[in-house]
């Protein structure tokens, strides 16, 4: 380890601390990374889905243009590193909702804007007679889904060889701050990166800024359809085995509870049914907080205030497609003090904390 090397305490391995600490240990750093099974995380949750092209309104999603050159080569790299398959790269179909859809669709279809997200424009109906698309729809490509247990769990032994794994609760109150370094469970490091997710709200120095968490539920289920695309039309459906799919999601930022729920789970299921005429047969259902914000971008950086201490979170419905920009953001500005961009920066949010 040479003298330019940093100790990084990085607090969580869901998205956002693991992808951190896989940019981290590429750079050489010496990276301890502290985690608690026993908080539920959102990433276990998620259906992992990666799509370009999303919304009602069938709009490019926000910086795609960026984050997906930077995920494509950071998820194709880890694979070969880790030696294991989680990047799954499918086409996702969009029934068009309207026959203007389209139209609409038939015109952009050249646009250099959409080249690199649109494989097809279907002008009529596919799979006939079980799916409800009778104005065509689109097929997208570049877009798939990321298996983010089998992900998370191979990251978790690079760690542990590569650098260090603490599983544990992290307290506050076991950190102790000096002018160049932190010190924590009798070590000392150079910065610490807090990497919660949702619970980050609950935080004693991260607590003023604008989170606004948002429950969702999923299922894995099985169906009589084989197609080797998602379907995305309000809910997604992404074949992930032979017969085999998940199915999600629901969004709930009025929430009294964190557990799952039947109502939730329902409505999942009459969702698929105003598009698929199929009889699902349930086999898991998946809760989770997303750590989303208020203008519905990630907040990276470093606290206004404690010096070495920083935050990677706010990647709300879409960890997949932003942590792999965003912890390169993040990895900058730690090594080599570059500035992050102003869309994610922390500093956006300084004003609230006078
Ligand atoms: C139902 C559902 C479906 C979703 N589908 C998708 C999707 O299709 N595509 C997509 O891109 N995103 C999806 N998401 C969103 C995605 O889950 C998040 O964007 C992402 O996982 C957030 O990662 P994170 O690391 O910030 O937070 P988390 O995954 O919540 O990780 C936080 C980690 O910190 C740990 N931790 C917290 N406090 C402490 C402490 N005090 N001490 C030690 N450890 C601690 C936790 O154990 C956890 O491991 C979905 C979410 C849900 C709920």
């Amino acid at each position: 380890m040479g003298k330019d090397n940093k100790r990084i305490l990085i607090i969580g391995q869901g998205l956002a601390g693991t992808v951190l600490a896989l940019e981290l240990l590429d750079k050489g750093q010496d990276v301890t990374v502290v985690n608690d099974p026993e908080i539920k995380g959102s990433s276990w949750a998620a259906g992992g889905i990666i799509n370009p092209i999303t919304g009602r309104r069938m709009v490019k999603t926000w910086n795609a243009d960026e984050l997906f050159p930077v995920l494509k080569d950071f998820y194709n790299s880890w694979e070969a590193i880790l030696n294991c398959k989680f990047y799954h790269q499918k086409n996702i179909y969009r029934p068009f909702l309207e026959l203007s859809d389209l139209n609409d669709w038939l015109a952009k279809y050249d646009d250099p804007e959409y080249l690199d997200y649109v494989k097809k424009v279907e002008k009529g109906p596919i799979l006939e007679k079980k799916l409800q698309n009778p104005h065509g729809g689109l097929l997208l490509k570049n877009s798939g889904y990321l298996d983010i247990p089998v992900f998370l769990k191979n990251a978790q032994k690079y760690i542990e060889d590569k650098g260090t794994l603490v599983i544990k609760e992290f307290l506050y109150q076991d950190l102790f701050h000096s002018e160049n370094h932190i010190t924590w469970n009798g070590k000392e490091y150079d910065d610490i990166v807090f990497c919660r997710g949702a619970n980050e709200r609950h935080s004693e120095i991260f607590g003023w800024l604008p989170f606004r968490p948002n429950k969702g539920e999923l299922l894995n289920i099985k169906i009589d359809l084989n197609i080797d695309f998602g379907i995305t039309r309000g809910k997604f459906l992404m074949p992930v085995a032979k017969g085999f799919f998940k199915l999600g999601a629901t969004y709930d930022n009025h929430y009294d509870h964190e557990e799952k729920t039947f109502e939730a789970k329902q409505k999942i299921l009459n969702d698929l049914k105003n598009f698929l005429d199929t009889e699902p047969e349930v086999s898991d259902h998946f809760v989770g907080i997303r750590p989303a914000t208020k203008d519905r971008k990630p907040i990276i950086g470093k606290h206004p205030e404690i010096n070495n201490v920083f935050i990677f979170n706010g990647l709300g419905a879409k960890g997949v497609s932003l942590s792999p920009w965003c912890a390169k953001e993040l990895s900058g500005q730690i090594l080599e003090n570059k500035p992050i961009d102003k869309r994610v920066n922390i500093d956006r949010f300084f004003s609230l904390l006078r």
